[in-house]
């Protein structure tokens, strides 16, 4: 150990401290002390000669002190300021960030900087009182829900943190959707209660009505706004207080004594009654612990035992059926440490957090890949959380996912934009990796492939499968994030047509750090086309190639992803003759397409065959034919956008014995077209689910502006002060939406925007829009 970590992070630098692991309690190094030059781990801090740097954090801790969190937020509640006051009180870093002056350690993307949001989702190691926690910072901007929906899957438990003065807002009711979804327990954290008219009351009771939690009171601010000054732990009743200090008035030092009569008689009350209902609120959640309050407490709840309520509290938490509120101002430095005391007591450890799969690899190696990140000079890291077994640096592993070997060279655990090598990562911990080339954001890792073999037998006994390998394969995967179709695409040019491969090159890579990116050729034109999830998507993509590869592209303008169909049934017959050197290929193929009807739409082909010709085609034949249609799906008949909705027919196959499959393909899509063109033709353009928060004064201008843009109203409902319009409107008339409702509200409203579905256009819009693209307009 001691050999290990000299070599690793020491090079000329010379390691003399010992003390007892605070786990095992074996002699550990657990502290380097640097003799000469200086020692620079991280960019932030270099430590000069004779100064110490505690190594605690590269030891593994066991997993039950392990927390794999989330924060999540709406854009401004204070996510990033929230993270780096913990880096800071965590000893991380030496300095306190600020976000505005773009010196953050988590938003390290340059345009994160310049745009002050978090787009990107860096993991954040730190140890608090014996507690490794990793955080993940998910993304809070609408067009990034992928991002969001990806990091939570490699999430225990999330810190929700909400703008005090503002309450639950639109997006964090997007993210909080998701969270439900994949049942993650969460605490809030009630941020920026220095701000003048910030309401502890109000944004708990948005979280009780938006969110239709129950939130749990576990604090009490003391002051509010200006007087804003620290906090009444519900629980122990003590008073938790930062004085402003002369000199550095950074916040590590506070005040914990009990509250007393004598300091404020009201608040006193007020805390009695806020526990008071607070042990009635667990009680009634919680039955365990209702038979002690009702068993020995039933008097009066005043001697009823911290811990006890604690323990309640974590129990209702875990199982979701609650959510406990703190509050402070991360900001004024306030109120942050209590936050971090609460995640290591009442949101989950990895173990204590079920997963299916883990009983098909119990001790082998599982890991999810669910970020990649491109550095110049090591190539991709490769963020991982594991799940079960040990992860070795120097040592082979096995992507499902790509049916590849790779091998990893180096280890690290993530501090931002900085690394610390380990040589190992276990079970429930997060880590990266250097020198996985094929492996991107969603991937399952295992340690071999015959690891994999194993637990897909273990797998499809489990399940029951019936569908041979491939489905058994499908279970083993973890990540299954849904990543939804891009809406919104644009052509991109290089400088020059010799900077084409460094496009080529960077878009590749792009791809791999964001599965929601999609790049394709047009085939008429051969130019490149990006495909995003908006406009900022697209925006921030574009400034990343100039900004991480140095290359100036060209975009064209944004266009809108339509998808065409058909109204009613068309046949077509083809046959495909052609010498090819000695072989004549020759394939003469029937078929009929239809509409498909069903609840949900069909985005991949449904394929049918006519009565007494299915057995007779052997299953490479058949694949050839599923290929032509899949082919013939990429570009429909009218403006060359995506077919959907269809069913085929296969009535004949006739193919000579020297033909070969991609003959058979190319007929068999030949056919397709001919007759997707002859039946009646349907655009289908995509419709968004737009909710806005609006002030009562706007809200006419706001609904007049929407009619103009062909929306429809479902339901405006009231949240305190404000109008929330639900609406559905199609993405075409949404570009540029969120500069023009900044200048309609005086920049009041926000909104967020989500792909509903594809509905069919009226007649005299499709030709409109058809002449508009084909240039005839
Ligand atoms: P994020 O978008 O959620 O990451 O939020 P940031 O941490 O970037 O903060 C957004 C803005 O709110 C910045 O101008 C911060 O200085 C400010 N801010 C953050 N926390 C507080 C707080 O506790 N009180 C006040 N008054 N402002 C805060
Ligand atoms: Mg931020």
């Amino acid at each position: 150990m001691l050999r290990d970590t000299r070599k690793m992070l020491l090079g000329s630098l010379k390691v003399c401290v010992y003390s007892k692991c605070i786990y095992c309690r074996k002699p550990r190094v657990l502290a380097i002390k640097c003799f000469k030059g200086s020692l620079n781990l991280q960019r932030k801090y270099s430590y000069p000669a004779g100064d110490v740097k505690s190594l605690r954090s590269i030891i593994t801790p066991p997993i039950s002190k392990i927390r794999n969190i989330g924060i999540m937020a709406h854009i401004d509640a204070g996510k990033t300021t929230t993270t780096e006051r913990m880096l800071y009180y965590s000893g991380y870093t030496r300095h306190l960030g600020d976000v505005d002056d773009g010196d953050t350690v988590t938003d390290f993307m340059v345009q994160e900087r310049e745009r002050g949001i978090t787009i990107q989702s860096a993991a954040v190691t730190f140890d608090w009182k014996g507690y490794r926690i990793n955080l993940i910072d998910t993304p809070g901007h609408v067009d990034f829900t992928v991002e969001v929906e990806r990091s939570l899957r490699v999430l225990d438990g999330a810190v929700a943190v909400f703008d005090a003065s503002a309450g639950v807002e639109a997006q964090s009711l997007t993210v909080w959707r998701q969270a439900d979804k994949h049942h993650i327990p969460r605490i809030c954290f009630l941020n920026k209660m220095d701000k003048n008219g910030a309401s502890f009351t109000h944004a708990v009771e948005s979280i009780r009505q938006k969110l239709k939690a129950s939130p749990l009171l576990l604090q009490l601010p003391i002051g509010e706004a200006k007087t804003f000054r620290g906090i009444v732990d519900v629980v122990t009743m003590d008073q938790v207080t930062w004085e402003a200090a002369t000199g550095l008035d950074d916040g590590k030092i506070f005040k914990r004594k009990p509250l007393k009569e004598t300091d404020d008689p009201d608040l006193l009350r007020d805390a009695r009654d806020a526990r008071n209902s607070l042990i009635e609120q667990v009680a009634d959640l919680d039955d365990e612990f209702a038979e002690l309050v009702l068993g020995d407490f039933s008097e009066s709840f005043d001697s009823l035992p911290a811990d006890k309520l604690h323990s309640a509290v974590r129990r209702v938490t875990l199982a979701q059926k609650a959510v406990p509120v703190f509050c402070g101002s991360a900001l004024k430095n306030k109120g942050v440490q209590p936050l971090l005391d609460a995640i290591t007591w009442y949101l989950p450890a990895p173990d204590e957090c079920s997963y299916d799969f883990l009983q098909w690899y119990k001790d082998d190696l599982c890991a999810l890949a669910f970020k990649v990140l491109h550095d110049k000079q090591r190539g991709p890291l490769v963020f991982l959380r594991v799940y079960s077994g040990t992860m070795k640096p120097q040592s082979a592993v096995y992507n499902i996912n790509k049916n590849c070997t790779e091998r990893m060279s180096r280890l690290l655990l993530p501090f931002a934009d900085q690394q610390i090598e380990i040589s190992s990562l276990t079970a429930g911990n997060i880590g990266l990796t250097v020198g996985l080339k094929q492996s991107a954001t969603g991937d399952t890792i295992v340690s071999s492939k015959a690891s994999a073999v194993a637990a897909a037998r273990q797998a499809g006994r489990n399940v029951g499968s019936k569908h041979g390998q491939t489905s058994e394969a499908e279970n083993l995967l973890l990540a299954g994030v849904e990543i939804p179709d891009p809406v919104f695409f644009c052509t991109i040019e290089p400088p020059s047509m010799a900077r084409q491969p460094d496009l080529d090159n960077a878009l590749t890579c792009l791809q791999r750090e964001d599965p929601s990116l999609k790049v394709k050729t047009d085939a008429d034109t051969g130019q490149t086309i990006l495909c995003g999830m908006g406009e900022l998507h697209i925006e921030i993509i574009h400034d990343r190639i100039k900004c991480e590869y140095g290359l100036e592209t060209y975009l064209g303008p944004l266009q809108v992803a339509y998808r065409e169909t058909i109204q009613n049934s068309a046949q077509a017959i083809d046959t495909l003759d052609r010498m090819l050197g000695e072989k004549r290929h020759q394939v003469t193929v029937e078929l009929e397409v239809r509409p498909w009807v069903g609840e949900t739409s069909a985005t991949a082909p449904v394929i049918e065959y006519a009565e007494n010709i299915y057995d007779s085609l052997q299953p490479d034949l058949q694949e050839a034919i599923a290929n032509g249609i899949r082919i013939s799906y990429l570009q429909g008949p009218l403006l060359g956008f995506p077919v959907q909705d269809v069913v085929v027919t296969v009535h004949a196959v006739a193919v000579n014995s020297d033909t070969s499959l991609t003959m058979v393909s190319a007929c068999v899509s030949r056919c397709m077209q001919k007759a997707l063109k002859k039946a009646d033709k349907q655009l289908l353009e995509p419709f968004m689910n737009l909710e806005i928060t609006v002030g009562e004064n706007h809200l006419g201008i706001v609904l007049g502006d929407l009619a103009q843009r062909r929306g429809s109203i479902q339901e405006i409902q009231s949240r305190h002060d404000n109008k929330v319009v639900i609406a559905s409107v199609p993405l075409a008339e949404m570009m540029g939406y969120s500069t023009a409702l900044r200048s309609l509200t005086s920049g009041s409203a926000t909104f967020t925007l989500e792909l509903a579905n594809y509905q069919a256009m009226n007649l005299p819009e499709q030709t409109a829009l058809l002449r508009k693209m084909t240039g005839l307009a």
